[in-house]
C-alpha cells in the first residue's frame, strides 16, 4: 500500500517503508506520521504488515515476502514495536532483520530532560554506537558434555574496523568531542584486544576528536554514577546491549528513546520500548520515543532541516509541561493523549525550546552515514601452523589418567604439552583447588620449538584418538601470525 504524505513542493518525496507493529504500535505510529506529514516532510510511504499477525499464520521470522519486496525498494524502514510470542519456534524480527539487511551499527541516543522529566542525572546526554552483527550474538553455541555448554564469541578485525570508523564519523557529524571504546581486553586478550586495536588505529586519523578506552565494568559502573563524563561510546554486541539499558534506565527516559539500526545499503528506525499490550488502544501511549526514532531517520536521510524543527518542536512541547500520563510529573502542566500530545508537537512547530539547548542537525553525507563497508585487510602476514588443541569428553577423578591416556597419542612432531579444564592448566604439575568438569583441552606442540607441522600430522593424531577409543568433542588448530601467537595461553601455564 503507497501513499504520499505531504508533498514539499521543492523536493522529490522519498521512499520509506512504515511498519505500524503491534500493540500501541499503530496508535504511536499514526501519531508520528501526522507530526511528519504536518512538518511537511516530503515522504512517501509504503505500509508493509509484519508481526505478531504472521508469526501467528506460522511464519516464524514474522516477516512476509512482500514485506521484505518493500523495504528492498526503499531501503528505510520505521517501524513500530512488534509484539514476539512467548514460546519457542519464533525468531526475533529485530535479530533477522539486522542479519538480513546487513545493519551493523545500532545508534542509541540516551538523554535526560531535566527538570521537566525527572531523572537521575541532570546533564546527561551520550550516544552509544553498538556493534550488531558479531560477537557472542552470533549465536554459535553446543552442548559438548553432559556438564559443558559452549558459546563461540566472534570479533573480526573488518567488522570492528567498521564499527569505529562509524562512531568516529557519527561523532564528527553530529558535532561530538569524544568517543570512548568499552572492551574486556584485559581477560580476552585476542577477541576484544582486536577490537579495541581497531579503535587506537581508526582514532588516529581523527585528531580532533578525543579517544579513550574503559574496561566494560568499570565503564558500566561509571555510566550509571557519572554519565556526564560520556560523549559518544562504541562497544560490542553484547556489552552493548547492556550498557544501552542501564543508559537508557538512568536517563530517566526509557519511553523517550529512539534508535537506528544502520548497514550500509540499509537502515531501520523505531522506539526502543516494546508494543506495551497493557495499554494499547487507550489513546494514553507516549509516541516519544517512535518520533526520535523517526528524527534519526530523517537525518539519516539528510532531511536535516526537518529534524530539527520537529526535534526542537518536541522539546519544547516538553518544556511547556505537555506531557502524556507515563511522565507525568510536578512540573507537568497538561497530562495528554497520545493523539493530543501529537497535536501539542505540532502546535510549536517553528518554536525553540528556551530552557533546553535547541537542537541543530547538520547535513550528512548523501546517503547517511551508513555507507561503510567491512574490508578485510590483504593477507600479508605469514600464517603458520603451530599445532593444535584437542578439546576431549573425559568423565574421571584422576587428571593425571587422562594425561598419560592423552600422551600416549604423542609424536615429536605433535607432542602433548598440557591440559587444561575451564582454561586452567590441570596437568601435568599443578595442583588445584579448582573443580574440574568433563571437558579437557589436550595441546599438541611439536618437540622442537617452531617446528613446521602439517594438517596431515593434525588428522593422524585425530586417527590414533579415534583408534583409542577417545572421546573427543572438537579441534582449534594452531597459527602464529608473523611469528605472533594467534591463540591464548592457558592460566598457570
Ligand atoms: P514494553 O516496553 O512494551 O512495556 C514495558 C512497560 O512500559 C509497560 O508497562 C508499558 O505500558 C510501558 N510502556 C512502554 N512503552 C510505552 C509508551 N510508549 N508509552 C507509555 N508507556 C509505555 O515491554 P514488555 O511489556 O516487556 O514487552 C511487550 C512486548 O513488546 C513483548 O512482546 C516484547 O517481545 C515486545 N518488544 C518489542 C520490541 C521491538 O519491537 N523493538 C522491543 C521490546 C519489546
Amino acid at each position: 500500500m503507497s501513499s504520499v504524505v505531504q508533498l514539499n513542493k521543492k523536493l522529490q518525496p522519498v521512499p520509506i517503508t512504515v511498519a505500524y507493529g503491534d500493540g500501541i504500535g499503530p496508535e504511536i505510529m499514526e501519531a508520528v506520521l501526522k507530526i511528519l506529514a504536518e512538518a511537511r516532510v516530503p515522504l512517501q510511504i509504503d505500509t508493509i504488515e509484519v508481526g505478531q499477525k504472521f508469526y501467528e499464520k506460522g511464519v516464524t521470522t514474522g516477516i512476509p515476502p512482500a514485506a521484505w519486496d518493500s523495504i528492498r525498494r526503499t531501503k528505510v524502514l520505521l517501524k513500530a514495536p512488534i509484539t514476539t510470542p512467548q514460546g519457542g519456534g519464533y525468531k526475533s524480527l529485530n535479530v533477522t532483520m539486522r542479519k538480513s539487511l546487513g545493519l551493523y551499527s545500532n545508534v542509541r541516543p540516551c538523554t535526560s530532560y531535566h527538570p521537566f522529566i525527572k531523572s537521575m542525572h541532570a546533564n546527561m546526554n551520550l550516544v552509544i554506537i553498538r556493534e550488531n552483527e558479531e560477537d557472542l550474538y552470533a549465536g554459535i553455541e553446543y552442548r559438548q558434555t553432559q556438564d559443558a555448554f559452549q558459546s563461540v564469541k566472534i570479533i573480526t578485525r573488518s567488522g570492528s574496523e567498521r564499527i569505529m570508523r562509524y562512531a568516529f564519523e557519527y561523532a564528527v557529524q553530529n558535532n561530538r568531542k569524544k568517543v570512548t571504546c568499552m572492551s574486556k581486553d584485559n581477560i580476552m586478550k585476542l577477541t576484544d584486544g582486536a577490537f579495541h586495536d581497531m579503535f587506537t588505529m581508526v582514532a588516529k586519523e581523527y585528531p580532533q576528536i578525543e579517544a579513550d578506552h574503559y574496561i566494560i565494568d568499570i565503564g558500566s559502573a561509571r555510566i550509571a554514577s557519572k554519565p556526564h563524563i560520556f560523549d559518544v561510546i562504541v562497544t560490542e554486541n553484547l556489552f552493548g546491549d547492556i550498557i544501552s539499558d542501564i543508559a537508557a534506565e538512568v536517563s530517566g527516559s526509557v519511553g523517550l528513546a529512539g534508535s537506528a539500526n544502520i548497514g550500509a545499503n540499509y537502515a531501520m528506525f523505531e522506539a526502543i520500548h516494546g508494543s506495551a499490550p497493557d495499554i494499547a488502544g487507550k489513546n494514553i501511549a507516549n509516541p516519544s520515543g517512535l518520533l526520535h526514532g523517526a528524527i534519526m531517520m530523517l537525518v539519516h536521510l539528510g532531511m536535516n532541516e526537518h529534524a530539527t524543527t520537529i526535534h526542537n518542536a518536541w522539546l519544547k512541547t516538553i518544556e511547556d509541561g505537555q506531557h502524556t500520563g507515563d511522565i507525568f510529573n510536578d512540573m507537568s502542566k497538561a497530562k495528554l493523549g497520545c493523539k493530543e500530545f501529537a497535536d501539542a508537537v505540532i502546535a510549536r512547530l517553528g518554536q525553540e525550546p528556551n530552557t533546553y539547548r535547541p537542537v541543530k542537525y547538520a547535513a550528512v553525507k548523501e546517503g547517511g552515514q551508513g555507507g561503510i563497508h567491512a574490508v578485510m585487510a590483504k593477507e600479508t602476514e605469514v600464517r603458520k601452523l603451530v599445532g593444535v588443541d584437542l578439546f576431549v569428553h573425559w568423565y574421571g577423578k584422576d587428571v593425571n589418567e587422562l594425561g598419560t591416556l592423552l600422551d600416549g597419542l604423542s609424536t615429536p612432531e605433535l607432542k602433548l604439552q598440557m591440559l587444561s579444564c575451564k582454561g586452567l592448566k590441570v596437568w601435568p604439575n599443578i595442583v588445584t583447588e579448582m573443580d574440574v568438569t568433563d571437558r579437557f583441552r589436550a595441546r599438541f606442540l611439536p618437540e622442537t620449538k617452531g617446528a613446521d607441522i602439517t594438517l596431515k600430522q593434525v588428522s593422524d593424531l585425530l586417527s590414533r584418538a579415534a583408534d583409542k577409543g577417545i572421546d573427543y568433542l572438537k579441534i582449534e588448530t594452531l597459527y602464529t601470525f608473523d611469528g605472533k601467537n594467534g591463540f591464548s595461553s592457558s592460566q598457570g601455564e
